[in-house]
């Protein structure tokens, strides 16, 4: 049963089934171009995402590391120089901010929603801060109304860490604008298992300022401003375009992906709201959730170890992300956060643990999981 079933984390083999003949034509189009890298499916991914986006410039890279990277060296952050950052985030955030010499000032998290806490932000300004990265964590938007009102109050930049939420909405400013576009710049990647997902690796930044667009495009090739002539120090990024061809595809199925990852939610919010041991994902009003991850948080009666097992034993994978907040990583052993200054983010990685979420969950696959979850509960607690 639980073999037929095949639940996966993420199912990229049966969404592919479902564009294949798109896929395979594009990929093949590409290769009897043998235009691999700078061309017209770059060109024509970089426009369509910038109009789905509603921001004036979309500039691709090689990762959503890279876009990260580049946005800072882009702004012009020095070494010695303060960026504010979550702790509770995937180690590229906080790694890039590291690498670049600059220093990673940690602050916490709202436990309610996983993302960093405006209240946190201001309370780590020093004259050193120079930027804030807000990661749009799981899916749904920072509180970007307090974030940018506090970047503007202290002149600060803001680099959104978008990885996880393309396409996500965040409707507290004036008007409905994309995650991504709100602040003087914004990262994602398409690495294969996000949200919008490439079949290897690749990144963008996004951004509205012309000036700033231009020094990100002259960066990622390596600092040059017409060919053979480098202005400054840049690096090797770019995305190539079998990837950008698979992405010109995926960018059209894209809010259909996000309706069928909703759906998957509210199933499972239907069927965990009412389990006393469980808090499913706290919503806030000003953004919807694209879910790139349905995480639940754990009652501390709960053993996440023993249920994680019991659950893998029924053919069900199941994921904690992340076990390790950043400020407690070897690599960033030097810097000092004092013990209790993020008790939020502390707490969570002991706490959460995120269920297969995907673009082709079926119902079936969904309540199998569910009443595994159910009845672990009913017989461990
Ligand atoms: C995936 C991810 C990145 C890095 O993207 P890569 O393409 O793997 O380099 C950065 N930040 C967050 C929050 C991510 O989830």
């Amino acid at each position: 049963m639980q073999r037929d079933l095949n639940i996966q984390m993420v199912d990229l083999k049966t969404q592919y089934q479902h564009i294949k003949n798109d896929v395979d034509n594009a990929m093949q189009q590409v290769i009897n171009s043998t235009q691999f890298i700078n061309g017209d499916e770059v060109k024509n991914f970089q426009a369509e995402l910038a109009d789905y986006l509603g921001v004036k410039h979309v500039i691709t890279c090689g990762n959503g590391t890279d876009a990260l990277q580049i946005a800072m060296m882009g702004l012009g952050l020095k070494p010695g120089d303060e960026v504010i950052t979550p702790s509770f985030t995937y180690i590229a955030t906080t790694e890039v901010i590291g690498l670049l010499g600059l220093k990673p000032v940690f602050v916490d998290c709202d436990p309610n929603t996983f993302n960093i806490s405006p209240t946190a932000i201001e309370k780590a300004i020093t004259k050193k801060t120079r930027a804030i990265v807000p990661v749009h964590l799981f899916g749904q938007s920072c509180d970007m109304a307090e974030i940018m009102n506090i970047a503007s109050k202290y002149n600060l930049f803001v680099i959104e860490d978008n990885a996880q939420a393309i396409g996500c909405t965040y409707s507290g400013l004036d008007h409905p604008q994309k995650t991504g576009t709100i602040g003087n710049v914004g990262c994602t990647s398409f690495f294969p298992s996000k949200n919008l997902g490439c079949y290897g690796d690749g990144g963008a930044m996004m951004t509205n300022d012309d000036e700033l667009a231009q020094q990100l495009r002259m960066i990622a090739n390596h600092g040059q401003s017409k060919k053979y002539y480098h202005d400054r120090v840049g690096c090797n990024s770019r995305l190539d375009n079998i990837q950008a061809a698979i992405l010109r595809i995926k960018l059209r199925q894209l809010d259909t992906y996000i309706h069928n990852r909703q759906k998957a939610a509210a199933f499972y919010d239907k069927h965990f709201e009412s389990v006393p041991k469980l808090k499913i994902p706290v919503r806030i009003t000003d953004s919807n959730h694209v879910f790139h991850q349905y995480t639940l948080q754990l009652d501390d009666s709960i053993n996440r170890d023993y249920l994680i097992s019991y659950l893998k034993e029924n053919g069900i994978p199941a994921m904690v992300y992340y076990p390790v907040p950043a400020h407690l990583q070897k690599m960033f052993s030097s810097i000092d956060v004092s013990k209790g200054d993020l008790s939020n983010t502390e707490w969570l990685t002991t706490r959460v643990i995120s269920l297969p979420m995907h673009t082709e969950l079926t119902e079936k696959q969904q309540l199998f999981i569910v009443n595994h979850i159910k009845n672990y509960l009913n017989t461990n607690s």
